[in-house]
């Protein structure tokens, strides 16, 4: 149960990361790009990573859509950044099973600041929305120049 005031302080956070997002930018060189697609809102993502053997050194990314997919976007940049890929990977996991209204617990711990987008899971449209920036950084990791859409 999120209370009045944490869910209050849970919308300026994405509002703030939607007007400011960090790491927006193109990396140049980069080791990895990708790109995402929410056809169901509009939301464009085009992801940078530069992964140096396991750890992601830098991140960066740029794109168009609704303020949950920037917020989102923003967070994963500064929540993966100097993380290894497998520590990517669970956060993927965790942040996947908070939306997907799983019957599986999360782990909020693991999670952090991520947890602001816990509400977002009470309307499934924008679930996809909030999951994009996720999807593309998997593809980008396991994959190169391979582009996802949330409707595939
Ligand atoms: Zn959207």
């Amino acid at each position: 149960m999120i209370s009045e005031e944490l869910r209050e302080l849970y919308q300026e956070l994405i509002l703030e990361h939607s007007k400011k997002p960090r790491n927006f930018r193109a990396l140049e060189p980069a080791s990895h790009t990708a790109e995402g697609f929410n056809p169901l809102c509009g939301d464009k993502i085009k992801l940078y990573l530069e992964v140096v053997g396991d750890e992601i050194k830098d991140i960066g990314f740029q794109g168009s859509g609704c303020a949950i997919s920037k917020a989102s976007a923003s967070m994963m940049t500064t929540s993966v950044k100097g993380k290894t890929t497998s520590e990517a990977n669970t956060l993927f996991n965790e942040f996947h099973k908070m939306l997907a209204g799983s019957s599986e617990p999360y782990d909020e711990g693991k999670l952090g600041k991520l947890s602001v987008f816990s509400g977002v899971s009470e309307f499934p449209v924008r679930v996809k929305c909030a999951t994009l920036a996720w999807h593309t950084l998997r593809a980008g990791l396991e994959s190169d120049g391979k582009v996802v859409s949330t409707e595939s």
